[in-house]
């Protein structure tokens, strides 16, 4: 098969040789047939399935990412999780999980408008994105509440990370287009504390942290405390008391 196009036109031809041999006569027939068509159908296949891949490949990005943020959405997020967190039983290695939650973000949706407030969780996304380190995983976990997937780090450690986020986020005001607000955010840090123990664990750990920073006052981060009381440990509080227990 071999291409023979004009400059008008492509052509493609088929070149078929058969032998003959006719008494003491040896020959051979030379056919050459126009495959155009069937070309012209098979690249158009092949453009077909390029396009069905290439707008399947899109619906998956699209599947696992938040529009507001862009950032990854929650059930990514987990199935990421599942897979970290087989990887720390198996090896043994740390696993921490950060879940944080601004505070106070209805009365700056009911005082800037919930269009500024939308503007304000994609700054909070960005920032916290830049805080982190290349391991970490950052996403949208709901609403107002985000999600920090620490690999082969320990509460300590990602409780640094979550007060580097707490302190950019509030360092400064955000603008948006119907004025400017400060937020902070209160964390909330988990980790794995057994072989066994599970992604829904560690969300509930982190998750009873961030309340636990909640009922503190907020802007603060905590730790999950391992014997699972609420006395979690502080970190970087604004209003913590000087004789914290524990983290630096
Ligand atoms: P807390 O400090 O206890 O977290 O107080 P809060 O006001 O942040 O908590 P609450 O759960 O009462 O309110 C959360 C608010 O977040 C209410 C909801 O309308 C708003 N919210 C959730 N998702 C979005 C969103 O995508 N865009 C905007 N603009 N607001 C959102
Ligand atoms: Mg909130
Ligand atoms: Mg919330």
């Amino acid at each position: 098969e071999y291409p023979c196009h004009s400059p008008a036109e492509k052509r493609w031809f088929r070149l078929r040789v058969t032998r003959l041999s006719l008494h003491r006569l040896m020959g051979c027939v030379v056919a050459h047939e126009d495959i155009t068509m069937e070309k012209m159908a098979e690249e158009a296949l092949r453009e077909v399935e390029r396009k069905l891949r290439e707008s399947l490949e899109r619906e998956q990005v699209l599947a696992r990412t938040d529009g507001l943020t862009n950032l990854i959405n929650r059930r990514h997020f987990l199935e990421l999780a599942e897979h970290e967190c087989a990887v720390a039983r198996r090896y043994g290695l740390p696993l921490a999980m950060v879940l944080f939650d601004v505070d106070g973000f209805k009365a700056v949706n009911d005082s800037l408008g919930h269009q500024a407030g939308d503007e304000i969780l994609k700054e909070v996304a960005r920032r916290a994105g830049e805080e982190l380190r290349s391991a970490d995983v950052l996403a949208r976990y709901g609403g107002e509440e985000f999600i920090v997937l620490a690999p082969e780090t320990a509460a300590g450690m990602a409780a640094v990370v979550a007060e580097r986020i707490r302190r950019r986020i509030a360092g400064k005001g955000i603008d948006t287009t119907t004025g400017s607000a400060t937020v902070t955010i209160s964390a909330g840090v988990g980790e794995i504390q057994s072989n066994t123990d599970t992604v829904e664990d560690l969300v509930r750990r982190a998750d009873r942290a961030l309340y636990d920073a909640k009922g503190m006052g907020r802007n603060r981060t905590v730790i999950h405390d391992v014997s699972g009381c609420a006395t979690a440990r502080y970190q970087g509080a604004t209003t913590a008391p000087a004789s914290s227990p524990g983290v630096p």
